[in-house]
């Protein structure tokens, strides 16, 4: 017999979250392959429609920067965030203007765009993440060229004079702070964020003394949740945090190589969400958020692949193409006439989920036709 010591895990201490976040980080094989990289070349540059703040269409680029990585990171990190694969912790300054130069000469002085999404795989404005002389010239050469700037944040790097410094350099851009959850356990236990609900709201506020637009990250379906708590919890949290915010872009989980969440999931303990949760959280919210001003925007990261939201595989082209046009049009008629079998099972899960005692979801990792799936041992 299994003794309830046994069941709890025994003598042994409890492992912190943020000690098994870093194991595979530190392995000889990943450290070399981050400085394989080309350490004077941006992860990459792209162009993508997007919305300008007043509604004008437009073309953005979005510059991704190969940096010294999130100082979070370092230090603990979130249970979902790959971009350490992406950073390097030997980067110098004048890597960082390469890079930016980089990204300039590959679109031609970033010609026929009215936005620039610059990412640096953790707070633009860190100066121990990215030298203060290459922000100033990445803030100074946006606004005189007129782009419009989106950057991201950490909500506890948001102070005054960092803020009243960005915002004299460049008045007006978008900070963007990936949030995640509006709970203070989700954030602590299940993505281990590293500030709080309270600090997000004074980063807010200094935000808004500074006259710079608010953008939020919500993370759809963190670790350890079921599929029913994720869909309740991100629509109220949506509808929650749309209040204090300009825009609001929920991200579907897609996992990342070497994380926590990537673990779970070669373990077949963790399934990224379906695309019919994220289209019931908008379909239910989407009346509450267009009374705000505020704009809701879901673009599924490897929508339709097994590593981001999926759903059958026969749907999932139809599904994702819906929601990537809601975020572009904010019109709930996208998604008017979409059906499949697979809906039925999804439903299942979800009452399932909300009438069993499983807190961890009572969902199938694997995908395909659901009558083989039942078959199968
Ligand atoms: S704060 Fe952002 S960049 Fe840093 S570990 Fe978390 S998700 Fe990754
Ligand atoms: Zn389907």
């Amino acid at each position: 017999m299994v003794s309830a010591k046994g069941i709890l895990g025994g003598d042994s201490k409890p492992t912190k979250i943020h000690h098994l976040i870093k194991a595979l980080e530190n392995t000889p094989e990943s450290k070399s392959y981050r400085e394989s990289w080309d350490a004077s070349k941006p992860v990459s540059v792209f162009k993508t429609p997007e919305t300008l703040p007043d509604g004008t269409p437009c073309t953005a680029v979005t510059v991704i920067l190969r940096t010294k990585g999130c100082a979070w990171w370092w230090k603990s990190g979130c249970t979902f965030c790959g971009y350490f694969n992406d950073v390097r912790d030997d980067i110098t300054s004048d890597d960082m203007y390469s890079q930016w130069e980089e990204a300039k000469r590959r679109t031609n002085d970033f010609e026929g765009c009215d936005m620039a999404k610059v990412y640096t795989s953790g707070t633009f404005f860190e100066d121990r993440e990215n030298p203060p002389e290459w922000q100033e010239t990445v803030l100074r050469e946006t606004f005189e060229r007129e782009l419009h700037l989106v950057i991201e944040a950490q909500a506890q790097m948001c102070t005054p004079e960092k803020l009243a410094w960005v915002a004299k350099h460049h008045p007006g851009c978008t900070v963007a702070i990936g949030l995640e959850a509006y709970d203070d356990r989700v954030l602590r236990f299940h993505v281990n964020k590293g500030f709080s609900t309270k600090q997000w709201h004074k980063a807010v506020d200094i935000l808004r003394d500074n006259g710079l637009r608010v953008k939020t990250y919500l993370l759809f379906k963190p670790p350890f949740m079921s599929e029913a708590d994720a869909l309740n919890h991100t629509t109220s949290w949506l509808r929650q945090v749309a209040h204090h915010s300009d825009e609001v872009s929920v991200n579907p989980m897609n996992i990342q190589r070497k994380t926590l969440v990537d673990r779970l999931y070669r373990n077949r303990e963790y399934r990224p969400p379906w695309l019919w949760s994220l289209i019931e959280m908008i379909q239910g919210s989407h009346e509450d958020i267009s009374q705000l001003e505020c704009r809701l925007i879901v673009h599924p990261t490897a929508g339709g692949k097994v590593r981001g939201a999926h759903n059958c595989k026969i749907c999932d082209g139809e599904a994702v193409a819906a929601i990537e046009r809601y975020s572009v049009s904010g019109d709930i008629g996208e998604f008017t006439n979409l059906d499949c079998s697979c809906k039925a099972v999804w439903r299942a899960e979800l009452d399932n989920d909300s009438s069993l005692p499983t807190p961890l979801g009572s969902g199938t990792f694997r995908r395909g036709n659901p009558i083989d799936l039942a078959r199968a041992p």
